[in-house]
């Protein structure tokens, strides 16, 4: 593989990951790599901890007490929100909890929720158990709305399905399967003309796509870290509340929601924070917090969310070209939509052996993703993949497919989705 040289920004960029030995590691959307900048804070707030033990939330550099609100900052120009806007806490699934708690009513004239059949299933369980918590059936007051193809969404179907019983709707940013990326202007648009308060999971779009949350105004959003933001496994998660719902009380309170020079009064009645910090229910780890303060500056070096989202255009462009130039022989279809208005960070290729090919790829030493039933997931990190790295990844394909037809793979059993 060429080596851009040193004048090459990202190049540098790329350096700071701890790079698999010998692979080629295309799964970021799903887990992104270790850099040594988020490492760095990771080792810093074990020293701060060990040197400082209860003081570490008032003199370890920067003081833990206020650090999710100086994170929450660097992160808000990746949503193009406001600082207090966003909160920097829980996980996406908790998160989505938490804003449902805060902006449904189940007592409304119209309460039903509406969501999609292909988002991560993680979001419909929160939906249904959430409804059955305030006493409501989700086999009644959860809608899907329909997908043509099992593998996409059409803004006039989901714009379509918001009629006058939906109160909220819930809508990937980015499907994680196919990798679509919806509409959310017009969505929000068009909630909003409904009386509709509406809602994205950006775990797939964060740090892939530039978001303009201050012009589209959506009510909220949730997301993670350990994604294309490369805070590591479980790292903590984030939550965007628009500010026209800030006089709201949080639903589920708890202590870290209150306001900071209230906290420590230990007050039975609760005085929320002002913001999206009102929002936060417990002490939130900072050992799960430090990679991604790491990982954000890498960003702001990188020149922000826009240089960000340039470049995993080019690395989609290059996969996708090479793609269709080497592999349309092969039975290979690629899901993801082609306008760059319509497709997040990675690529969804569609074949009837995906699970046995993506064994052979990983044997080849590319680190693909598989999805039952049968997409390819090839997610080219915008930090730290390469447009070489893209092409090299389509040939060991092609190899795979010309050197070993597929039914001649070893039979192995399929992961439990
Ligand atoms: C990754 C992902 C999740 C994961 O939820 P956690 O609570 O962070 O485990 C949820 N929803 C979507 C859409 C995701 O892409």
């Amino acid at each position: 593989m060429s080596n851009p040289g040193p004048v090459d920004p990202w190049a540098r960029l790329r350096a700071e990951f701890y790079l698999p030995p010998d692979q080629i590691y295309l799964d970021g959307n799903s887990l992104g790599l270790l850099s040594r900048r988020a490492e760095q804070k990771l080792l810093q707030a074990t020293a701060d901890w060990r040197r400082l033990g209860v003081d570490g939330w008032t003199e370890a550099k920067p003081a833990w007490l206020d650090w999710t609100e100086r994170v929450a900052a660097q992160l808000a120009p990746l949503l193009g929100a406001a600082p207090d806007e966003v909160a920097v806490t829980g996980q996406t699934t908790v998160n989505l909890h938490q804003l449902l708690a805060t902006l449904y009513d189940p007592a409304a004239p119209r309460r039903t929720i509406l969501a999609d059949p292909l988002n991560f299933a993680s979001d419909l369980h929160a939906l249904q158990s959430h409804l059955s918590l305030r006493g409501l059936d989700p086999a009644i007051h959860l809608k899907l709305a329909p997908t043509r193809d099992g593998m996409t969404l059409r803004t006039e179907d989901l714009v379509a399905a918001m009629t006058p019983e939906v109160q909220l709707a819930l809508f990937p940013a980015v499907l994680f399967a196919s990798g679509q990326l919806l509409d959310l202007e017009k969505l929000t648009r068009a909630a909003h003309e409904r009386g509709i308060l509406i809602g994205f999971d950006c775990s797939h779009s964060i740090g892939a796509v530039a978001h303009d949350f201050g012009r589209i105004a959506p009510d909220f959003a949730c997301w993670c870290h350990y994604k294309y933001l490369n805070a590591g496994p479980g790292a903590i998660g984030g939550l965007y509340l628009n500010r026209r719902h800030f006089h709201r009380p949080p639903g589920l309170a708890g202590w870290w929601g209150v306001r900071a020079d209230r906290r420590f009064a230990m007050h039975a009645a609760h005085e929320p924070a002002a913001g999206a910090a009102g929002l936060h229910i417990g002490t939130p780890s900072m050992l799960a917090l430090a990679p991604l303060a790491g990982s954000l500056e890498l960003i702001a070096e990188a020149g922000g969310v826009a240089a960000l989202r340039a470049r995993s255009l080019a690395l989609t462009h290059a996969l996708r070209a090479e793609i269709e130039r080497e592999l349309s022989p092969h039975g290979f279809t690629v899901v993801t939509p082609r306008p760059d208005s319509e497709h997040g960070g990675h690529l969804a290729l569609a074949h009837p052996d995906a699970w046995r090919i993506c064994q052979a790829l990983k044997a080849a030493g590319v680190v693909p993703d598989f999805r039952p039933p049968n997409l390819i997931r090839l997610a080219p990190a915008p930090l730290c993949n390469t447009e070489d790295e893209c092409r090299e990844a389509v040939f060991r394909l092609r190899t795979i497919m010309l050197e070993r037809r597929p039914e001649s793979f070893p039979p192995s059993a399929q992961p439990a989705p």
